[in-house]
């Protein structure tokens, strides 16, 4: 489907009062939004307020001409889509301008005075050229969303993990803050599968992320699938003593809920393991392994000691 002209904002940079105002009149005709700037200068500023998937620029202007104009739109990186540029050059000498301009960034070129009609046309395959890109761009942010995401509990991946959690004890190490974990494993879950079927047992995991998701601080707090029924939170600025409380907090909620599946209602209860890691000059050599292991040697504590509880330890 092509897309309306009227949602599609275009920038004419011209230092011709005449020209602009000719042109500006054909392009609101075909239903476009048009802004006009008299030199690349001004072209940019208005680039800097609000995007402009089209730009259609003069090759000769004062102060900022189409080449270093289009130059500088290239060399940017932080505009939120594709800048399609068309340059305007005048019929004399037009080869030459249309080969530098092409090399410093153009798409296309229209050769004064412009025709209606083909305008049109050169509008049509720019727009081809943006929807093309906006597919892409999104296609990429949905691929980038599920590179670290786990399908079944939409939760963070352990690939997530890696990437951030080394980041986030950085920050904390900086701004002289504590940093915990909290890594839990539902118990006998083995027997949920074998009583209820595999498809129970992956709604119970997708529920008791749910209890994780609504018991966590959303603005800090994340969680990650860390392995089979294992999550993993992580709680920036938290000190033992907070970990250990969201961690019995995480667990009541758990062992006071209910799941119901197709294959009936569950109950289930799960057991935690909190690490805290301290900004002293010890525990800033502690490194994210370290960390998770020593989590993993309170949530194995948990267990032997019966299950559907939490234990603390400080690495300072
Ligand atoms: P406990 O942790 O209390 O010692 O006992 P458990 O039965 O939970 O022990 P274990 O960690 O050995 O078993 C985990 C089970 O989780 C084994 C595996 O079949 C199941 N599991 C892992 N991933 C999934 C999944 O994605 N879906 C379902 N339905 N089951 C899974
Ligand atoms: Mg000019
Ligand atoms: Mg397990
Ligand atoms: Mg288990």
């Amino acid at each position: 489907m092509p897309i309306p002209n009227e949602n599609i904002d275009i920038l004419i940079v011209e230092d011709s009062q005449t020209q602009a105002l000719l042109l500006q009149l054909i392009l609101e005709e075909q239903g476009y939004r048009i802004t006009v700037a008299r030199n690349g200068m001004e072209g940019l500023n208005q680039l800097q307020k609000g995007f402009f998937p089209i730009v259609i620029t003069d090759w000769v202007m004062p102060e900022m001409n189409g080449f270093e104009f289009c130059q500088a739109i290239r060399s940017r990186e932080d505009f939120p889509g594709y800048v399609y540029i068309i340059l305007l050059t005048a019929a004399k000498k037009s080869k030459n301008d249309i080969i530098a301009g092409l090399e410093a960034g153009a798409d296309d070129y229209l050769i004064k005075p412009v025709d209606e009609t083909e305008l049109a046309a050169r509008l049509n395959t720019a727009k081809r050229i943006i929807k093309l890109e906006y597919s892409l761009r999104k296609r990429n942010e949905e691929i980038a969303i599920l590179s670290i995401t786990d399908p079944l509990t939409k939760t963070y991946n352990r690939r997530y993990l890696n990437d951030h959690l080394p980041a986030a004890m950085k920050h904390a190490f900086r701004y002289n803050h504590p940093l915990s974990v909290v890594i839990c494993d539902i118990d006998h879950f083995k027997k949920v599968n074998d009583t209820y079927g595999h498809q129970a047992g992956d709604k119970v995991l997708a529920e008791f992320v749910q209890y994780l998701r609504e018991s966590i601080r959303e603005e800090s707090d994340w969680v990650v699938r860390y392995g089979g029924e294992e999550f993993l939170i992580v709680l920036p600025e938290t000190n033992m003593k907070g970990a250990y409380k969201a961690a019995e907090r995480y667990r009541f909620l758990v062992s006071q809920s209910t799941i119901t599946t197709g294959a009936g209602e569950i109950k289930i209860t799960a057991s935690f393991g909190a690490a805290c890691v301290s900004p002293s000059a010890k525990g800033r050599q502690v490194t994210m392994e370290a960390l998770i292991e020593a989590a993993d040697q309170c949530l194995y504590r948990a267990k032997e000691e019966g299950r559907n509880r939490s234990f603390a330890v400080l690495l300072e």
